[in-house]
């Protein structure tokens, strides 16, 4: 098939290239390059089933294709907020964009959504059923309602147009290929850790997260674009750590110096967050195989190898 991925370039979207050449496809890899960057996508380019394109989903564009996988958004806190009106009209502007060419090529179309569609939750772990809790004029409300309004325009464009749509709830995600720069909680930990700087936990470390593979959630999405069921569908790992667990074991599997400090806990940070998914069990037939440490230890080699100096951007 002929597949386009937006936000290709980036984190997630780098790997998932990666699967779908491997399966046989022709690749279209869209990206702005905001906070993605052709080192991800650097040893695909030269093959004959992989083009590179530059490209802003803000902004139409027309390709003739079969399947498109929308990943396009810058995913930390740091960088979705550097411009929180640009992060929202990706949201926006680049549903409407990409649905409007799904519906003109008849191409199956997969959104990349996110566990903070259910913001600050009340209900705990979150199935997919639960409305969620989220601030429509907070620090985060670009990224959240974003991801909220387009997961909308998926299904209205599937109800009114019939197109064809995949919604998964991506639940925090982590691997390598993060930029060290990245400000997300895994990356920054170790890149600390490594060079025996403080390990920053913001708060008092109490929240906690679900940490999922990227190879892991790559397989669970290409599973979701081949199914039936239309989703949404939450995919993440459903071990819960809090966030100071995180930290002493980053510091143990790098043997690390650091000591650990506290800063101050971002407004409207979620307090805690735990995928149900037993919708992914029952549709996918998938569930996580990488366990927490498992994937600190790879995530741990690949940025003992990165120069931090010289990583792109
Ligand atoms: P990432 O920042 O590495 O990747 C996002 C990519 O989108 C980058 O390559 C960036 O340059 C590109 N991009 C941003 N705005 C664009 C625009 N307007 N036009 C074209 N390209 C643009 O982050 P990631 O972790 O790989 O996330 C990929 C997708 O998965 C995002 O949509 C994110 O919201 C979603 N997601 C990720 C996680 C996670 O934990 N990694 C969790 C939930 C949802
Ligand atoms: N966090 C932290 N130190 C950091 C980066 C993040 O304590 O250097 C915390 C952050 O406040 C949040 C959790 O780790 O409670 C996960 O943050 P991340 O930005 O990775 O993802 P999200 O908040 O979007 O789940």
């Amino acid at each position: 098939m002929r597949i386009l991925v937006t936000g290709g370039a980036g984190f997630l979207g780098s790997h998932l290239c990666d699967r779908l050449i491997e399966q046989g496809h022709d690749v279209i890899c869209l990206d702005n390059f905001f906070t993605g960057s052709k080192k991800n996508v650097e040893h695909l380019i030269g093959k004959h089933s992989f083009e590179l394109v530059r490209h802003d989903i803000t902004q139409p564009i027309l390709l003739e294709v079969d399947r498109i996988y929308n990943l396009a958004c810058p995913a930390s806190p740091v960088h979705y907020q550097y411009n929180p009106v640009k992060t929202i009209k990706t949201s926006l502007l680049g549903a409407v964009n990409m649905l409007g060419l799904a519906k003109r090529v008849r191409a199956r179309i997969l959104q990349a959504s996110t566990s903070e569609i259910y913001g600050d939750p009340t209900v705990h772990p979150q199935i997919e059923e639960y409305w969620g809790n989220v601030n429509p004029i907070g620090i985060r409300s670009c990224y959240d309602e974003g991801k909220r309004v387009a997961e909308t325009l998926f299904m209205d464009y599937h109800r009114q147009n019939k197109v064809d749509i995949r919604i998964v709830r991506i639940f925090n995600t982590y691997g390598p290929r993060m930029h060290p720069n990245d400000g997300r909680v895994v990356s920054n930990f170790i890149v600390q850790a490594l060079q025996n700087k403080d390990i920053t936990v913001y708060g008092d470390g109490s929240q906690t997260r679900s940490f999922c593979f990227a190879s892991d959630l790559v397989e669970a999405i290409l599973r979701m674009m081949e199914q039936s069921e239309i989703g949404p569908i939450n995919i993440g790992n459903s071990g819960e750590f809090t966030i100071l667990e995180l930290a002493e074991k980053v510091i143990k599997l790098t043997s690390s110096k650091s000591k650990i400090v506290k800063e101050p806990l971002p407004s409207d940070d979620p307090k805690q967050r735990k995928p149900d998914i037993s919708k992914a069990k029952k549709f996918l037939n998938w569930e996580p195989k990488v366990n927490l440490e498992e994937g600190l230890v790879q995530t741990i080699e690949y940025f003992k190898k990165i120069s931090y100096a010289t990583a792109p951007k």
